[in-house]
C-alpha cells in the first residue's frame, strides 16, 4: 500500500467557533489503483488532499506514504519527499503569467535541479501523453479550460510521481472533456503504476475509480449511488528505470 491515511482529524479555528473538516478518517490507496471521492462542496475534499500531500499537518492520526510517517517528518525532509513522489494538480490554481505551456510543465523539474533541456524534453513528452502537445509553445493564459487541465496533469505526470492526488481536475469541464480527462487519470493508475487519488462534488465524474467514496461533513459514509467501471485506454508505460519498483 503506497499512501495511508489512518484515523486523520482537522480542525480549523474560525471566529464564530471551530470547524471538524475531516473527523477521523482513514483510507488507502495503492500505486495501479485509481481512487476517487465525491461529496458536496465543504464536505473536507481539498482538505483531505492537502493532509494526503502531506501540505497541512493533521490534528491528530496519520498520513503513512510508503511505510514512513509523512506527518511526522521535518518540513525540509518532507519538502524533498513531495518534490519526487508526489504531485498535486488544485483544479482552476492561478497560473503564473507569461509562462509558455511548456515551460510551465518544465518548472517542478527545474526546480528539482535537473538541466534544462532535459526538463524541456521530459514536459514535452509528458504534454504528447496528455494529448495536449499542440500547445506546448502557447502561452497558458491561451488554454482552454480543458486544456489547461491537461497541462497541470502533464505538469504533474512529468516529474514521474507515484502519487498524484488531483482536486476536481473534470468540475469545470463539459462531460465530454470531463470523460477525457477522467480516462487519462484511470490510464496512469493502469498504465504507468500511479495511484491516483481524485475528487468531485460530482458522483458521476467518477465512473472510472474504484473504489468510490463519499465524503460527507468530514466523514466518509456509505454511497447510495451505484459505481460502474468502464474501459480504460492504453497509456504508455513508465520508462524501464522505473520498472523495478512497480
Ligand atoms: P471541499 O473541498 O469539499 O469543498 P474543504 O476541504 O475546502 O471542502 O473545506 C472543508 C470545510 O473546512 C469547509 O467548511 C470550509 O469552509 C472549511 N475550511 C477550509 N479551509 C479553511 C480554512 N483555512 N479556515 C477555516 N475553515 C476552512
Ligand atoms: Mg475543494
Amino acid at each position: 500500500m503506497l499512501l495511508h491515511v489512518e484515523r486523520v482529524t482537522k480542525r480549523y479555528p474560525r471566529p464564530t467557533g471551530e470547524k471538524i473538516a475531516l473527523d477521523d478518517v482513514s483510507l488507502t490507496v495503492d500505486r495501479g489503483q485509481i481512487l476517487g471521492i465525491f461529496g458536496p462542496s465543504g464536505s473536507g475534499k481539498s482538505t483531505l488532499l492537502r493532509v494526503a500531500a502531506g501540505l497541512l499537518s493533521p490534528d491528530s492520526g496519520s498520513v503513512i506514504y510508503n511505510g514512513e510517517r509523512l506527518d511526522s517528518m521535518s518540513s525540509t525532509e518532507r519538502s524533498r519527499f513531495r518534490r519526487r513522489e508526489i504531485a498535486c494538480v488544485w483544479s482552476g490554481a492561478l497560473i503564473p503569467d507569461g509562462l509558455s505551456v511548456v515551460d510551465h510543465v518544465a518548472v517542478p523539474l527545474l526546480i528539482d535541479s535537473r538541466d534544462h533541456r532535459a526538463a524541456e524534453r521530459r514536459a514535452r513528452e509528458a504534454l504528447l501523453a496528455c494529448e495536449v502537445e499542440h500547445c506546448s509553445d502557447l502561452q497558458m493564459e491561451a488554454l482552454s479550460d480543458g486544456e489547461r487541465e491537461r497541462a497541470s496533469i502533464a505538469r504533474a505526470l512529468a516529474t514521474e510521481p507515484r502519487l498524484l492526488l488531483a482536486d476536481g481536475p473534470a468540475s469545470r469541464l463539459s462531460l465530454i472533456e470531463q470523460e477525457q480527462i477522467m480516462v487519462l487519470l484511470a490510464s496512469l493508475a493502469e498504465d504507468a503504476k500511479v495511484a491516483v487519488l481524485v475528487t468531485d462534488s460530482n458522483a458521476d465524474a467518477l465512473l472510472r475509480c474504484d473504489p468510490v467514496l463519499y465524503l460527507n461533513e468530514g466523514k466518509f459514509a456509505s454511497s447510495a449511488q451505484p459505481v460502474q467501471l468502464g474501459r480504460v485506454y492504453p497509456f504508455p508505460a513508465r520508462p524501464a528505470q522505473s520498472a523495478a519498483d512497480a
